[in-house]
């Protein structure tokens, strides 16, 4: 919001060195012809300012229709918190959340960011990057319908090589991404039990219990 005010307030700057080259200002008897420098800066500020909450907007609108896809088309509306928005967040303490009945998903601050790292060096996603891709699909599932942590972090490790492929990342890539995820990250929160139990199953492995047999399954031969 802030960096929408700036923006404006410099394009505001720009219009009024136009009008007044155009129009005689009061106090002038004759318009003053722009100052070319002045100008240029003025527009360069304006786009420079409204380039980040540009940029957000349609990386929402991006992984929006993408968890959308992902949800079995339940509508998805992705909001990346700033860091007032994460503060002012009944659950504040959570990477993220969504509801399954508004659709609403939100990342906290960083994740959208982390999330954007992961996409634009995928073959060289670190843990905490791949735990970005690993939520996005998570919060996608709340937003399909499961609100039980288990099982909708285990529907998640098998629609992560899915939801990369969504995002743009070429296949070999997003299949060695999903299982490094499931093999790795999905494992450790097993072992490292307490909260983190709760997202984990022993039954999420393939031919268990919540195994869907997705034809693009994750842990499916290629
Ligand atoms: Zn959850």
């Amino acid at each position: 919001m802030l960096w929408m005010l700036a923006s404006l307030f410099f394009l505001g700057c720009a219009l009024r060195e136009i009008r007044n080259s155009i129009r005689a200002a009061p106090g002038y008897a004759v318009p003053i012809p722009v100052t070319p420098l002045y100008l240029v800066l003025m527009l360069g500020l304006a786009t420079l300012f409204a380039w980040p909450p540009l940029h957000t907007w349609y990386f929402q609108r991006f992984l929006s229709a993408k968890a959308t896809e992902l949800a079995d088309e339940h509508r998805a509306y992705v909001h990346c918190n700033t860091l007032f928005d994460t503060m002012m967040d009944r659950e504040m303490l959570a990477a993220g959340h969504a509801s399954p009945v508004t659709g609403k998903m939100v990342l906290q601050k960083p994740w959208c960011g982390v999330l954007m790292d992961y996409l634009s060096h995928p073959q060289r996603a670190s843990d905490q990057e791949l735990w970005s891709l690993g939520m996005f699909t998570h919060e996608s599932m709340h937003v399909r319908g499961e609100m039980n942590e288990a099982k909708t972090e285990c529907q998640a490790v098998q629609r992560n090589y899915r939801a990369a492929k969504l995002l743009g990342v070429p296949d070999a890539t997003a299949r060695r991404n999903a299982l490094d995820y499931y093999l790795n990250g999905y494992q450790e929160r097993g072992r490292i039990g307490g909260m983190q139990s709760a997202y984990y199953s022993r039954d999420c492995a393939p031919g268990q219990a919540l195994d869907e047999h997705l034809p693009d399954s994750t842990w499916s031969d290629p």
